[in-house]
C-alpha cells in the first residue's frame, strides 16, 4: 500500500506536541517509559535521517512478524533476542550476586502447560536424539535446598527442532515438562541430547539476519524456568560445552558460567541404575536462586 510522506515539518515542534500529550498519563511508570521512548525514537529519527521509504519498510517489517506470531512462536521475541535487547533487560532488570545462577533469555518456544512429570521421567516423549539424564539441585544462595522447587524444561531435538516447529499437536508434547523437586531440592530428568539451531529465518528475523550479521545460529542447550514458593523465579538455559556457534549464539545468551559438561558413556548403569544398551550422556547442574530482597 503507498501512503503519503508526512508534512515537512521540523521534528522538534512535533516532538514537543507529542510529548505534552503523552505527560498527561496517569500511570507514573507508563509516562516515563512513554515519554522517554517517543523522545529516543524521535532523537533516532533524526540523527539517521530515516527516509518515508524506510519507515513503510519498517512497517512492513513489523506486519511480517507479526503474521508469523501465535502459540509457540513469537516473532517479536527472537527480534529482541537478536539485538541482545532481551539479555540487556534482564542485566538491568535482575542483577544477581555472585554465585546465583545468571538468568537468561526465555526465547520464543515457552509453554506455560508442559506436562508434569515425575522426578527421574522421561520427558523425550519420543523425542529423536542420543539419551540424556539431567539431574541436580535447587539450592539458594546460601546452601539450602529449596523443597518443591517446579523445574520446567524444554529442549530441541537431534534434528535441532522444537515440539512447536513439527506439526505440533499440544495433547503430544515432546522434549519439554514439568518436574518437582523434592524436600532436597533434587530434581531429574531423562531426555536427549539437545542439538544446535538455526533460528526460524522464514521471516522478519530471517530477512534482518541476512541483511545483517548473518549469525544466525544457537549453540546446543536446554531451557530452565524454575519457579518456587520462596524464592526469585529463574529463567535461563544450560549449554553444552563445546557445541559448534558457542561463541556466536545469535541470541547472546551464552555466559560462561551457564556452559556445563554433557557427559559421555558408554553401555552401562546410569545414575539412577537403569542399565543402558548403548551409549548415553549425563548433565548435573545445581540452580542457586536467590531470595526476594
Ligand atoms: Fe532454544
Amino acid at each position: 500500500m503507498t501512503t503519503t510522506p508526512p508534512p515537512g515539518e521540523p521534528a522538534n515542534p512535533i516532538l514537543t506536541e507529542v510529548l505534552a500529550r503523552f505527560a498527561t498519563t496517569s500511570n507514573p511508570r507508563l509516562r516515563e517509559v512513554m515519554l522517554s521512548l517517543i523522545g529516543h525514537l524521535h532523537a533516532f529519527v533524526s540523527e539517521t535521517h530515516v527516509t518515508w521509504q524506510e519507515w513503510e519498510a519498517a512497517m512492513d517489517f513489523c506486519a511480517k512478524a507479526a503474521s508469523v506470531t501465535g502459540p509457540g512462536r513469537n516473532e517479536f521475541i527472537a527480534l529482541s533476542d537478536s539485538i541482545g535487547l532481551s539479555m540487556a533487560v534482564l542485566a538491568a532488570s535482575q542483577p544477581k550476586p555472585p554465585g546465583a545462577t545468571e538468568p537468561t533469555l526465555i526465547g520464543p518456544f515457552f509453554l506455560d502447560d508442559a506436562p508434569t512429570v515425575a522426578i527421574g521421567a522421561d520427558i523425550a516423549n519420543g523425542a529423536s536424539g542420543q539419551k540424556l539424564y539431567v539431574s541436580g539441585h535447587v539450592r539458594d544462595t546460601a546452601g539450602a535446598p529449596i523443597p518443591d522447587a517446579i523445574v520446567n524444561v524444554w529442549q530441541s531435538d537431534d534434528r535441532g527442532l522444537y515440539d512447536v516447529q513439527d506439526n505440533f499437536d499440544p495433547a503430544h508434547m515432546w522434549g519439554r515438562g514439568r518436574i518437582r523437586c523434592d524436600e532436597q531440592g533434587r530434581y531429574a530428568f531423562w531426555s536427549v541430547m539437545p542439538t544446535a539451531y538455526p533460528a526460524p529465518m522464514d521471516a522478519a528475523l530471517g530477512d534482518l539476519i541476512r541483511a545483517t550479521t548473518t549469525r544466525y545460529w544457537r549453540p546446543a542447550h536446554l531451557h530452565f524456568a524454575i519457579q518456587t514458593q520462596v524464592a526469585d523465579p529463574l529463567v535461563t538455559h544450560i549449554f553444552a560445552r563445546g557445541s559448534q556457534y558457542i561463541d556466536e549464539d545469535v541470541a547472546f545468551g551464552v555466559r560462561p558460567s551457564l556452559i556445563a559438561d554433557f557427559v559421555q558413556h558408554g553401555p552401562g548403569l546410569a545414575p539412577d541404575g537403569t542399565a543402558m544398551a548403548e551409549a548415553f550422556a549425563t548433565l548435573s547442574y545445581d540452580f542457586v536462586l536467590t531470595r526476594p530482597q
